[in-house]
């Protein structure tokens, strides 16, 4: 196995010179050097194809001892110094001082096809930013971030990767709903892949500090690898530089919007400073249309992560690394301009993807956006398949969809809301005879803009319960058929369905908790 080499994280930014692993307060240092711990028993799970070849490695690399060894935490790879991150954070909305890598340990670097890309491994033991806890992921929650990162990176979301999912050996102490009801887990860890996993909250922690001198180090070191196109750092590289962390933010977040997916713990820490979606933990799918629904228990009263505040939290974060950028910048109206731009351009882009998932050429009406999603929300409508079966809709008959809403649809009274959708199907019907485009275009639109498959919350429950059980079967499936997530793929037409009664209620299909 020949990786190409290239650390740049750990050779040029700020060492702490404690090399203890060590539970601690970590000052003036943007990474502590830790080794991961070393699994009992490891074995792979699964291994991504394409990261795989992403990072310059083959298959036969994949099955080899020292690939098991290297992405299981058994064995450092030669001429590496493994690292946790020093970050802070603001967890739902209150300030939690240092946070770090508690259980994510990076390994490398390493450039392929001019890309950079750095590896770590998540629960791969303890670090000096472990807290109280173990350091450790169990197998549920590695399968649910491993399927999960891949299939968001197929389906056009802004994402971390995932390169392997592998079993450790130990068994981890959880509460998964924290109820006094603790239990033996078994231990896994995934290996996770992105230019960088720096966080918002990198920022903060030197901000907080009022560590000057290392907040530029850092801000240099971001701009100078992922955002290279602003140039030299300046007061006016700082404001361009947070300018365009807005805009992917902005972006990333209208994709989830999209797709249906919540991401259910955006703390400040869980922000990634390339508007990457980072930290797959008590995160879900959208199924009836509810704006208010979060799958996060240990959110459960405040909601404060549910689908339809997301936007609102980026901002409310990204006035958090603004802060945090503050000092290089001492200039307060530029930052303020850029977060009331990020709001005043909400609404214009949301209605513009919603505008594409209805098939339209023309941006829509805000108000006939707004009166769609009241509608979904009202009468329980299933997002994924609204939306993929709207691609059916004919203009020049618009009641043959009821059939299709029927099907869509979780309530029982969907009848009460005829009425309202005859008039939408009919204003709907109106637009595109005005717009009169050509029907191929318009369906290979909607159809690359609304996904066939997402990997529903019950979906990964099944693949959890099998794998608990040593059947990586489903594991396989999933990640196959998230591969392709926009295609008619007629063998897999059963994972195009409403969700099953039994996952209403059904713990790690609905609920989550951050006991992961
Ligand atoms: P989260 O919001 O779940 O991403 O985690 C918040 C903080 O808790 C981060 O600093 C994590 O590294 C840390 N953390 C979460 N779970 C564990 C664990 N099992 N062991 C050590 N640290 C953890
Ligand atoms: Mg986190």
């Amino acid at each position: 196995m020949k990786l190409n080499l290239n650390d740049t994280f750990n050779k040029e930014l700020p060492a702490d010179p404690n090399t203890e692993n060590r539970v601690r307060q970590v000052p003036n240092a943007a990474f502590s050097y830790v080794s991961p711990t070393k699994p009992k028993n490891p074995s792979i799970i699964h291994v991504s194809p394409q990261m795989l070849e992403a990072i310059g490695l083959n298959e036969k690399d994949a099955k080899s001892e020292e690939f098991l060894k290297i992405f299981s935490g058994a064995e450092i790879y030669p001429d590496t110094k493994p690292f946790a991150m020093a970050y802070a954070g603001h967890q739902f909305g209150n300030w939690a001082g240092q946070l770090g890598d508690g259980r994510a340990i990076n390994l490398f670097e390493v450039d392929h096809n001019a890309q950079q890309w750095a590896l770590q491994l998540k629960g791969a033991g303890r670090t000096p930013y472990s807290r109280g806890a173990d350091g450790l992921a169990v197998l549920r929650s590695s399968i649910r971030e491993y399927l999960c990162s891949e299939a968001m990176f197929h389906l056009g979301v802004p994402t971390t990767r995932a390169l392997s999912l592998v079993l450790t050996g130990d068994d981890v102490w959880r509460d998964i709903l924290y109820n006094g009801k603790p239990d033996w887990e078994k231990g896994a860890i995934v290996c996770r892949v992105a230019p960088s996993f720096i966080r918002f909250g990198n920022f903060q922690i030197f901000m907080v500090q009022q560590d000057l001198e290392n907040l530029k180090k850092l801000t240099d070191y971001t701009i100078r690898h992922f955002f290279p196109h602003l140039g030299e750092p300046s007061k006016e590289t700082y404001i361009e530089f947070f300018r365009e962390v807005t805009e992917k933010t902005l972006e990333m977040i209208i994709h989830w919007e999209r797709v249906g997916f919540v991401h259910g713990v955006m703390n400040t820490d869980n922000m990634s400073i390339l508007g990457l979606t980072i930290d797959y933990g008590p995160y879900g799918w959208l199924e009836d249309y509810d704006p208010n629904w979060t799958p996060n228990t240990t959110d459960a009263g405040q909601k404060r992560y549910r689908f339809g505040n997301q936007a609102s939290v980026g901002v409310w974060n990204l006035m958090q690394l603004g802060n945090a950028l503050y000092p290089l910048i001492e200039d307060a109206e530029p930052l303020e301009e850029i977060l009331e731009n990020y709001q005043k351009n909400y609404l214009p882009k949301h209605v513009r993807m919603m505008s594409d998932k209805l098939g339209f050429k023309q941006a829509a009406d805000a108000e006939f956006i707004l009166g769609l999603e009241t509608l979904l929300y009202r009468s329980e409508m299933d997002l994924t398949l609204f939306f993929r079966n709207l691609s059916k809709f004919n203009e020049d008959n618009p009641d043959e969809f009821w059939t299709l809403l029927e099907d869509s649809s979780y309530s029982e009274t969907l009848e009460n809301f005829k009425e309202k959708w005859t008039d939408f199907l009919e204003n709907y019907a109106e637009i595109l005879i005005a717009e009169n485009r050509e029907k191929a275009e318009k369906i290979s639109q909607m159809n690359l803009t609304n996904p066939k498959y997402v990997l529903r919350n019950y979906m990964a429950q099944l693949a959890i319960d099998a794998a608990d059980e040593g059947d990586y079967s489903l594991v396989e499936e999933l990640f196959n058929l998230l591969l392709k997530p926009y295609d008619e793929q007629p063998e897999t037409e059963k994972w195009f369905a409403l969700r099953p009664d039994w996952a209403k209620t059904k713990v790690g299909c609905s609920m989550l908790s951050c006991s992961s």
